[in-house]
């Protein structure tokens, strides 16, 4: 496995793995690499004849306020995981070879970004765009590999991709979750026993509703209630949002729908806290 620090060098690298690999698969990170991103990396190199990772923690998407700094970054132990899971390249630049000075540049992916996740944090997706169009035009890559964790950011993404015409695919992989149910996160680090315990009403809550949906029920206030009565029961965890959307608009559902998103977000002591499930049979567009 190669390890690269700049965009001469990655490109190298990529045209060296073009000339003799016909598929190129790529995963972007921000490292802290758990389950979650191990599970792409994989869908990645079952897909592809090779497959790069990105490792940056992309100041552009925190706030002044949020953990930039001491967001975690395992060098070795995710340099490891990457070469386990059959990577090929994995680029982990700093953060003047992404962002070098006189950058000027970015992409705004109209109203998708606004609410959710966007509400809490406005200039989050605007940062998640930008890096992503940058990263793709850097690796060049078939197909990208993003989870369903996260899934207002694949929203945009894809919503990118089709705007701007890019010639990388995108692809949404499920969520992995710890035994318990607890969405996979390089944030869950921070969280203590108790809180952890807290941030569990998340998941509890979207399998309240999955176990409605099952039963017939598609009224999106009966969803809402089934989640907001298991969050509602948890003092630890301080709610944003819990609702059901489009799952293509992300608008707030008011009536029945064949496929609908889930999600829900909540702050459990310092540390903020996202999740959803889908719904009905979802076939990303
Ligand atoms: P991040 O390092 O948080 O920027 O995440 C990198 C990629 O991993 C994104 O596409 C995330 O949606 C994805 N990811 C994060 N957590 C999980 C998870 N528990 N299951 C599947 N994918 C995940």
């Amino acid at each position: 496995m190669l390890v690269v620090e700049t965009v001469p060098e990655l490109r190298q690298a990529v045209s060296q793995l073009r000339s003799t690999r016909r598929s190129i698969g790529f995963v972007p990170t921000m490292g802290a690499l758990h389950a979650g991103h191990a599970s792409l990396i994989d869908h990645s190199v079952a897909d592809h004849h090779a497959t790069v990772v990105s490792i940056f923690v992309n100041p552009l998407q925190f706030a002044p306020h949020e953990d930039l700094t001491k967001y975690p970054r395992p060098r070795t132990a995710d340099l490891k995981i990457c070469d386990d899971h059959g990577a090929e390249v994995v680029y982990y630049p700093a953060v003047h070879d992404v962002y070098p000075t006189g950058f000027r540049t970015t992409v705004h992916v109209a109203e998708l970004g606004t609410r959710w996740e966007g509400a809490a944090r406005p200039t989050h997706f605007d940062g998640v765009t930008t890096v992503v169009a940058k990263l793709f035009g850097m690796v060049g890559a078939d197909i990208a590999y993003f989870g369903q964790k996260d899934f207002q950011q694949q929203t945009l993404i894809r919503q990118m991709v089709r705007d701007l015409n890019m010639p990388t695919q995108v692809k949404v992989c499920p969520i992995v979750r710890d035994p318990d149910g607890m969405a996979l996160s390089s944030r869950n680090i921070y969280l203590s026993n108790a809180e952890r315990a807290s941030g569990l009403a998340l998941s509890k809550s979207l399998l309240a509703a999955q176990q409605h949906w099952n039963q017939g029920d598609r009224d999106p206030a009966l969803l809402m209630s089934a989640m907001q009565a298991i969050l509602a029961a948890e003092p630890g965890l301080e709610l944003s949002y819990a609702s059901i959307a489009d799952v293509e608009t992300l608008e707030p559902l008011t009536s029945p729908q064949p496929v609908v998103v889930a999600m829900v977000a909540g702050r459990v002591g310092t540390t903020r806290l996202i999740d959803n499930a889908v719904l009905g049979p979802w076939q990303p567009l």
